[in-house]
């Protein structure tokens, strides 16, 4: 995913691409909106971009970036909500911390996300306050939240806020079913949850039948943990046996399908087939698998041996 692929929130999109290629970075940006506007896709672009090294940022080729897209590069760091916890915990801030004030090990800038930071309890508030209060100077910041208002004033004001706005599912569906006449309404449908929210992306879901086989299978092994089907869990993952690329392509699919999911509750949209998924597979556990993802990412891109990956990712998802 690149900065070109969103066709929405232009405003954002070119303010951080300015900033990505150094000219008024700041040390610390807030993305709010509500959620499925693609936050965590822009913010991690935007934090791709901060390490590239290629001309056009992020190139997507550079060493840096192929590191960032395997999720092992060094001084890159997320911060999320424990899945069993109700917060983000001040340890966890206190271990982030450490890490910040060490220099990056390989690329010049150190870049911090915070997903749903007003999930941070309010001593972990303060002692992230701290740190933005007195940043080193190759630290960038990136949090996210569904609104500005959820975050300690003190924060937000540290940080160069920009609002995301949500494409609607019908605007979106609209702008599709224009550009693509003829197409199946259940693909178009599917195409606007593929996206959430992101144009760029659900017009590749439209246009390349290999991204719609391969959410399709993302989608099957959903299922399958949420239907409990152990023989479908094992089905969904056998094609990628000798395939990493694929499989690191489905581990992002899936993961995106599990956040779809997890929203459901709150934002429960309109689509039929995430919503009788969303009955099945409780949160929880949903954030179980989710957590497992970054390790089995690193795991692939660190043990070769992609068979022996993927069947120790289908064992411990069944364990879950
Ligand atoms: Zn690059």
């Amino acid at each position: 995913m690149r900065f070109s692929d969103f066709q929405s929130n232009q405003i954002v999109v070119q303010t951080l691409k300015a900033a990505a290629s150094g000219r008024r970075l700041n040390h610390a940006y807030l993305l709010y909106g509500p959620a499925g506007t693609g936050k965590r896709t822009l913010a991690r672009i935007f934090a791709e971009a901060l390490l590239c090294v290629g001309e056009d940022k992020s190139c997507g080729s550079c060493a840096h970036c192929v590191k960032f897209q395997h999720g092992t590069h060094p001084d890159f760091t997320v911060v999320t909500k424990p899945a069993d916890k109700n917060f983000i915990l001040i340890d966890q801030i206190r271990r982030l911390r450490e890490q910040v004030f060490v220099r990056p090990n390989e690329a010049e800038r150190r870049v911090i996300l915070i997903e749903n930071a007003n999930q941070m309890n309010l001593p972990a508030a303060n002692a992230l306050l701290k740190v933005l209060e007195e940043p080193p100077s190759y630290a960038v910041f990136l949090l996210t939240a569904e609104s500005r208002s959820l975050l300690p004033e003190t924060i937000a004001s540290r940080c160069v806020c920009l609002g995301v706005q949500e494409v609607p599912q019908a605007a979106a569906r609209n702008w599709l079913t224009e550009r693509f006449p003829g197409s199946d309404p259940a693909e178009v449908q599917r195409a606007v949850i593929y996206g959430s929210g992101n144009l760029g992306r659900s017009q590749a879901y439209l246009e390349d039948e290999s991204v719609r086989r391969r959410y399709e299978q993302a989608l099957n092994l959903v299922k399958a943990l949420a239907f409990e089907k152990e023989f479908n869990v094992v089905a969904a993952l056998a094609p990628f046996e000798g395939d990493k690329t694929g499989f690191l392509r489905l581990l992002d699919d899936f993961d995106n399908i599990l956040g779809r999911v997890a929203e459901i509750p709150f934002f429960p949209g309109e689509d039929a087939e995430l919503k009788d998924i969303a009955v099945r597979l409780d949160p929880l556990r949903a954030g179980k698998m989710h957590d497992l993802i970054d390790g089995i990412r690193q795991r692939l891109f660190y043990n070769g041996n992609c068979a022996l990956v993927t069947a120790l990712f289908g064992a411990l998802l069944k364990e879950i």
